[in-house]
């Protein structure tokens, strides 16, 4: 931890008040009816019913009647730079054959679909391709989206930090292009790269202890790195006082992560007792990424032209992703949502990976604590986000529907109808009023590679 920590005062804002028909906090505690908001600038200032909080006339109110007010969503893991399966038609055109500058408007692109469905906060775990890491193009969008110059989400950039012959190195067919990956070996090597990312101004330092959606039948089982490289790299981000986040498919990529120390542990694949057990002790949140092991997603990526070598792969795994989320709930594993949105080209369906998790067992509460509450403490942003709580960033979302009866009406823009980020309002669908922050709809934008 820092040794002191200089907290400038911040200017105090105009007063607002924010009325509405529920409010689901995302502390966990009860739903509260008529809940009336008072807010101060970017943070949330009092709360309390209509009963209990007399407005002030000709004070600024924005009326939410009707609807559900809930901390604005966070997504713990996804890649805006990815791919552009949404401007492309095809995969592997999405994946390689773009320019790092243009890939960077898609991922502000990709960010701002995110945000203009709820998700106020994004944590990017970067990506490692053919045109590079692309760190400090992630963290760029980040700066611009912070200075206020753009609109988009509050993001978290990952710096990718692994191996030659990592498993996204990996990915068949051999024929593909293999230069240019940015990879480091030993720890030394590993050090520096993780320094490089944090010079190029990451938040997190993000790894893999295992092979993954690249590596085939038998090898996800392959270990990505020695538990000497794996301590270095998240020994070097904690000196940074960054989060480590490690990719893990398998109990032993697990068992090494914990051993180093790592924050949060990525996918999970496959599982047992022993390690679960020990996953729970350790407190170590886990984000499952179970959205783009569907079928849904197996078929979305069909579409696109997706190789059948990783097609196969994912349908494979699908069953042991969803078995291991079931035990590791069941268990009390420490949860984060996480989509890995990014390999699944539907950016800004994130709020689906919350079904798939009340469809394997959570209830519908526990699901929005993920995306909520136990995501902002994995981000270690739960002093600012997160919860509706006095003295906090005012992260609202308004919902049409109950979330609590009905998961799915997270899932459509109309019912998101207005997404505030510190105490400003960036979507607003109410009735008369239609204001977007990405005012382009599917149909409207050219499939580039269609031409
Ligand atoms: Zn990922």
């Amino acid at each position: 931890m820092p040794l002191f920590k200089v907290k400038t005062p911040e200017p105090k804002g105009p007063t607002r008040y924010l009325k509405a028909a529920t409010l689901i906090d995302g502390t966990g505690k009860k739903p509260v009816q008529d809940p009336v908001l008072e807010l101060e600038g970017r943070r949330v200032k009092r709360i309390g019913t209509k009963q209990g909080i007399r407005i002030p006339p000709r004070a600024e109110v924005v009326d939410c009647a009707g609807l559900t007010l809930m901390p604005g969503m966070i997504d713990a893991h996804l890649h805006t730079m990815m791919f552009n399966c949404l401007t492309f038609h095809n995969y592997r055109v999405a994946q390689w054959e773009i320019t790092p500058e243009l890939q960077q408007m898609y991922g502000l692109f990709h960010a701002q679909l995110c945000f203009d469905m709820g998700f106020t906060t994004l944590r990017d775990l970067g990506l490692n391709s053919s045109r590079g890491l692309l760190t400090a193009e992630l963290c760029a969008v980040r700066d611009a989206i912070n200075a206020g110059i753009v609109e988009g989400p509050r993001m978290l950039i990952g710096g990718f930090t692994v191996i030659t012959g990592s498993h996204l190195d990996l990915i068949n067919p051999r024929a593909m292009q293999r230069f240019g990956f940015q990879t480091a070996d030993g720890p030394w090597e590993l050090r520096k790269l993780a320094r490089t990312n944090l010079l190029a101004g990451c938040d997190i330092v993000k790894t893999c202890a295992t092979g993954g959606g690249g590596t085939d039948k038998e090898e996800p089982d392959i270990r990505n790195m020695t538990q000497e490289e794996i301590n270095a790299i998240v020994d070097e981000a904690h000196a940074f006082h960054k989060v480590a986040a490690v990719h893990c498919f398998t109990p032993q990529g697990q068992r090494m992560a914990l051993e180093a120390g790592a924050d949060t542990i990525e996918h999970m694949v496959f599982s047992d007792d022993r390690t679960t057990d020990r996953i729970v002790e350790s407190k170590v949140w886990m984000t499952p990424t179970l959205l783009h092991r569907t079928d849904r997603a197996i078929q979305a990526r069909k579409d696109q032209g997706t190789s059948q070598f990783v097609l196969n792969k994912m349908k494979q795994i699908q069953p042991y992703c969803y078995r291991t989320f079931e035990k590791m709930h069941r268990a009390g594993v420490n949860i984060a949502m996480g989509t890995d949105m990014g390999y699944d080209p539907q950016m800004g369906a994130n709020a689906r990976e919350l079904e798939v998790y009340v469809d394997l067992g959570m209830k519908p509460m526990e699901a929005i604590l993920t995306a909520t509450r136990n995501a902002a403490r994995a981000l270690k942003l739960d002093r600012e986000v997160g919860t509706i709580e006095a003295g906090k960033l005012a992260d609202i979302i308004a919902v049409a529907g109950d979330p609590l009866k009905n998961i799915r009406c997270l899932q459509e823009k109309k019912n998101i109808q207005i997404v505030m980020k510190e105490g400003r309002i960036y979507a607003d669908r109410r009735a008369g009023r239609n204001r977007n922050v990405v005012n382009v709809k599917p149909g409207e934008w050219k499939i580039v590679d269609y031409l």
